[in-house]
């Protein structure tokens, strides 16, 4: 097979490895070669089109774009705009929907109350005030001091043990922090949220103009280890997980994994929104997706496209990192060992910093690994 030769060599090509592919061929006029292993580009965040009934969705799961930092919109505006879309979550607890994250409206529908913003704030802190940490420990502990037992048992407990195949005590508290909690009625998903959307044109139309330029090349079906020889002017970028990468010598990190199951339905709308938690545990899956509201802005069929998300521990898939100290210092090791002993080899994004980013993170590191390749370029 004949060598590969080009400036920068880039494994994966999700949204870090392309944004940083991107960079280096518009900015520096280098020659980018992005080897993938997959057979599409993109990622998690690739999407595509079903065929039966020509709904666009998420492989790899629901993916909302959403930000407050201005150089990571500044930068994807040039490749995309975004149709009008605002995330919001429903949870079928009991077959009555409540919405998520917990708000006004969920308090006062789950315990029967019509509370105000003020009052429902003393309802609650009466319910945790027992629970009131300095220093909370875990997940669990996070969690209870928050919103108490009752909410907790309902809506976070068995959600969670079910995403991460583990008692939320043993979990890092800082997942609890992506969750807001609101004394009113607003019921948008995120905190961080100057701009939200899906892309107009989908996901996988964004990665093709980010890697348009023709000194980027995509290699699929191929994957990446440091014994085969490349010839790279400049340094490799790897996105992958490190543990594989190094052979597991540190030992594995652990990853939590999805599994999801597509259903067509002769109906023009299943759910009536995007996301639909099922947070009991004896149901099997942690939410059920319906693409189709993810575009409104496009004529569909009389028929939608429902997807089961089902959590997974033994898979080849990593999707979450389970952050917590053991796999924290396992990373650290192979951080150590790759800065120590590989020259102009970077390592970033999801997999390799092994982080719960949000896209928008993951712009955000990627162009400041660029402009540290950029400065120190010989
Ligand atoms: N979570 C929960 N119940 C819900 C939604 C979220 O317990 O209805 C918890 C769960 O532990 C989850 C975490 O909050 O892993 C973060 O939720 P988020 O929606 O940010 O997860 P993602 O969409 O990234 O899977």
């Amino acid at each position: 097979m004949k060598k590969i030769k080009t400036d920068f060599l880039i494994v994966g090509s999700g949204l870090y490895g392309c944004v940083i592919a991107e960079r280096l061929a518009n900015v520096l006029k280098k020659k980018v070669t992005i080897i993938e292993k997959r057979n599409h580009i993109g990622g998690n965040c690739y999407s595509e089109i079903d065929e039966q009934t020509g709904i666009e969705f998420h492989k790899y799961g629901t993916h909302i774009f959403h930000t407050s930092k201005k150089n990571v919109w500044n930068y994807l505006k040039k490749f995309t705009s975004l149709n009008n879309y605002k995330h919001q979550v429903l949870s079928n607890y009991k077959s009555k929907i409540y919405q998520m994250p917990i708000n006004l409206e969920t308090i006062n529908k789950f315990f029967n109350k019509k509370l105000d913003p003020s009052t429902a704030e003393l309802f609650l802190k009466n319910k945790t005030k027992k629970f009131i940490k300095n220093n909370p420990n875990n997940f669990e502990e996070k969690a209870l001091m928050q919103i108490g037992k009752e909410l907790y048992k309902a809506f976070i407990e068995g959600y969670t043990e079910k995403q991460w195949g583990k008692s939320p005590k043993k979990l890092p508290s800082s997942i609890f922090n992506r969750l807001p909690i609101r004394f009113n009625y607003d019921k948008t998903y995120f905190k961080n949220a100057d701009i939200e959307g899906i892309p107009l044109d989908g996901y996988t139309e964004v990665f093709k103009r980010l890697t348009s330029n023709p000194l980027i090349k995509i290699i699929y079906n191929k994957s990446f280890n440091l014994q085969q020889k490349y010839i790279v002017n400049n340094a490799i970028v790897y996105t992958g997980p490190l543990d594989k990468l190094l052979n597991y010598k540190f030992g594995k990190l652990e990853w939590r994994s999805v599994k999801f199951k597509k259903k067509i339905l002769n109906k023009k709308d299943y759910q009536g929104t995007s996301v639909m938690n099922y947070p009991e545990k004896k149901i099997k899956f942690t939410r059920i997706h319906e693409p189709r509201h993810l575009h409104s802005n496009r004529k569909y069929k009389e028929k939608t496209l429902i997807i089961k998300e089902y959590p997974e521990l033994n898979s080849n898939e990593p999707y979450y990192p389970i952050n917590d100290k053991k796999n924290r210092l396992i990373h650290s090791k192979y951080v150590n060992y790759l800065n120590k002993n590989y020259k102009n080899f970077f390592t970033g994004g999801r997999l390799a910093d092994y982080a719960y980013y949000d896209m928008d993170m993951t712009i955000a590191a990627a162009l400041k690994k660029f402009e540290f390749i950029k400065k120190n370029l010989k």
